[in-house]
């Protein structure tokens, strides 16, 4: 039997797991609210290693059978160490040397990445990015991140610092952003952007603010909503979009200037907007790229579902030498 490689797609509210088969078919998927694991930094890690032992038995695999185990975490991941130093989002779990414990009690090699570098990396290996050698990921989620491989392999930068193309600026008096800075991507194509742009034009009766409210039916403007309101005939919810594409046609084109990708590849929630955010990104692209008829945009959107992230990390310890 090939060896079977575990991943692990760690966010602040939701844990996906994925369990691969030597050929990366997968053989089993599992969902848990991260919250069940606890906050008791002593009890974080036993209780994802019953989860984990749980997932296996019920494949009947035991851990000897494992070829690999790959976390895939937001936030600033040693990717040397195993150690996860910075996320926002899981503040439980910051310093924890989450890559030795597994290592240990996993008898397998272990690979701790960022989220989106992993997410990038199933992409290229088996989804919307197979077969290519320059590929740039973003993923459109409530923040946006990037993932970048260049000449065959993941780019991180210095320290693992590198590819927050989400924090690409592509206008100096923009929004402000998070991260502190102006006008980043993420304050223009992030679910919580288009989420807060949406509150905004409503609260100021933009035209065909009554429309849209009548399709929203007292729901939030979330992404998922402005897509439906969008189809039932929404011009507004149209605009929203086509607003938030144009920004990301904006640094598509600074990131086709400077890596000149074989392919981008589109992921995050806001990538099931289809056409209706892709379209416009396009126009816009391609409007300011130096030269587009020499230049190549080839944009696709994710090929892995919600399970890219856990699927990369598994992918990623599978390439791990024991
Ligand atoms: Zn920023």
């Amino acid at each position: 039997m090939s060896r079977r490689l575990l991943g692990l797609d760690v966010g602040g509210t939701g844990i996906k797991a994925a369990l691969l088969d030597g050929e990366g078919r997968v053989l089993r998927r599992a969902r848990w609210a991260t919250a069940e694991l606890g906050i008791a930094r002593e009890s974080i890690l036993p209780a994802l290693e019953s989860r984990l032992l749980g997932m296996l038995a019920r494949e009947a695999i035991t851990v000897g059978d494992l070829g690999g185990l790959g976390l895939a975490c937001p936030g600033l991941v040693d990717a040397d160490t195993g150690r996860l130093h910075d996320a926002p989002n899981l503040r439980h779990w910051e310093g924890l040397d989450i890559g030795p414990w597994l290592a240990d009690r996993f008898r397998c090699p272990v690979a701790l990445d960022n989220d989106v570098n992993a997410l990038a990396y199933g992409e290229w290996r088996l989804g919307a990015g197979r077969g290519t050698r320059d590929m740039v990921c973003l993923a459109l989620g409530t923040g946006v991140g990037g993932g970048l491989i260049l000449d065959g392999k993941i780019y991180r930068g210095w320290r693992g610092l590198g590819a927050e193309l989400g924090h690409l600026s592509i206008d100096r008096h923009g929004r402000r952003c998070a991260c502190g800075n102006r006008g980043c991507l993420e304050a223009y194509a992030g679910a919580w952007a288009l989420s807060a742009t949406a509150r905004r034009a409503l609260a100021r009766r933009a035209p065909g603010h009554r429309a849209l409210a009548r399709l929203l039916a007292g729901q939030p403007p979330t992404p998922a909503a402005l897509s439906r309101a969008a189809a039932g005939g929404s011009a507004l919810a149209r605009e929203l979009w086509a607003e938030a594409g144009c920004a990301l046609g904006v640094a598509l084109a600074g990131l086709v200037n400077i890596f000149a990708p074989e392919r981008i590849v589109i992921a995050g929630g806001l990538s099931r907007a289809g056409r209706l955010l892709m379209e416009p990104a396009c126009q816009e692209a391609r409007r300011r790229l130096m030269n587009p008829d020499v230049q190549r945009l080839d944009l696709r959107r994710r090929a892995l579902g919600d399970d890219g992230a856990a699927i990369g990390a598994a992918l990623q310890a599978g390439e791990e030498r024991p």
